[in-house]
């Protein structure tokens, strides 16, 4: 019988489920091929992120629980998931940086094709997804008698609507075994403390490119992104100016984002670039050339000079009392 495996990004009970694997259950929910299970590693959960136990659709959870799971390395959870991952025709997991090192590691292991990051699903066997940098997208099918896995990608889904189920869904606890062969080890995470919203889940975000000239310049699209509640992105040409750090960087080898709001401040629009806010929804663009490539896909375009938009738009803000 088809049924179909989510593997939840890993996190601990404290935090509500995270977005990335809500989004991975509306692609479950859109393959539509039998019972959907979640399996779970991490430390601490005991209890559940929020809302997982009563969430409805789910048959059962899998939980791998122990504090050598904190931040659980890709070649140790393929190796615990193996062998009960042959009970499934379809695996599931978020495109993100844990996802895309798990999932091949296991695809290897069970002989089983990897279709990666999927953008929409065309019947249960049947895939799009994106090849060269998301700028050609091409359908995958798979036969039938195997086992598929899937990474999602993240910008193209939007998460399931939160609903209760009739009864919480049976969990079932699995030993992690004492000792584990582990080939690679967790060292260290260093995480970005900034108060602003996270760049790749905020629904705006303020950008720039080289034309901000400096960092210090670059701390007017900080003024404007704290007006909007906005994440900061940039180029590439200013990640590589050293005017944002390179976790900002927007773009076929930056983060792919889908934000509502995309404001575009003196970006040229290169074809890397774009590749990164082709989900978004509205796209801004400042710009002082008007042959800019970025207002081919700008929904509104500015010609002008940022130096001068910027702080006009702060004014205005500030006369409509906004984010004051
Ligand atoms: C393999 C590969 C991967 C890449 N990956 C990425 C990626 O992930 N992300 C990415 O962004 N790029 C990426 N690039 C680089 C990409 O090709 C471009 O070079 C880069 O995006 C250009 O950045 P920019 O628009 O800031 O700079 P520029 O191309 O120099 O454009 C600056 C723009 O600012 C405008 N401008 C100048 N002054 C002002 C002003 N005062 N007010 C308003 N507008 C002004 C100019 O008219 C121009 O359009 C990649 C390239 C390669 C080869």
């Amino acid at each position: 019988m088809d049924a179909i495996l989510v593997i939840a990004e890993a996190q601990d009970g404290q935090a509500p489920i995270a977005e990335s694997t809500l989004k991975t259950l509306a692609v479950a929910r859109k393959i539509g091929a039998g019972p959907v299970d979640l399996a779970w590693f991490g430390a601490g959960l005991d209890r559940l992120p929020e809302p997982a136990g009563t969430l409805n659709g789910i048959r059962k959870h899998w939980v791998f629980d122990d504090p050598r799971l904190v931040h659980p390395p890709a070649s140790l959870v393929s190796r615990l998931i193996g062998s009960r991952a042959r009970e499934y025709s379809h695996l599931l997991m978020p495109g993100t940086s844990f996802g895309r090192d798990l999932l091949p590691r296991l695809a290897g292991l069970l002989g089983a094709p990897l279709v990666s990051d999927v953008l929409e699903v065309l019947g249960p066997r049947r895939f799009k997804r994106g090849i060269y940098a998301g700028n050609i997208h091409t359908v995958v099918r798979v036969p039938d008698g195997v086992p598929v896995l899937l990474t999602v990608r993240l910008a193209s889904w939007r998460p399931i609507v939160v609903e209760e189920g009739p009864a919480p869904a049976p969990v079932e606890k699995i030993a992690v075994p004492g000792t584990i062969p582990v080939d690679a080890r967790f060292v260290g995470l260093e995480v970005d403390q900034s108060a602003r919203p996270d760049l790749q889940s905020a629904r705006r975000v303020v950008s720039g490119g080289r034309s901000l000239g400096s960092r210090e310049n670059f701390a007017l699209l900080e003024k404007l992104a704290d007006r909007l509640n906005a994440a900061i992105g940039a180029s590439r040409a200013a990640v590589d100016a050293g005017y944002a750090p390179n976790d900002l960087q927007v773009g076929q080898t930056g983060k792919i984002i889908a934000p509502e709001l995309y404001l575009a401040f003196g970006i040229s629009g290169a074809i890397q670039h774009l590749t990164g806010i082709r989900d978004a929804g509205t796209i801004v663009a400042v710009n002082k050339d008007p042959e800019a490539p970025i207002f081919k896909v700008a929904d509104l375009g500015l010609v002008g000079d940022l130096f001068a938009v910027i702080p006009d738009l702060l004014a205005e803000l500030d006369r409509q009392g906004i984010g004051r």
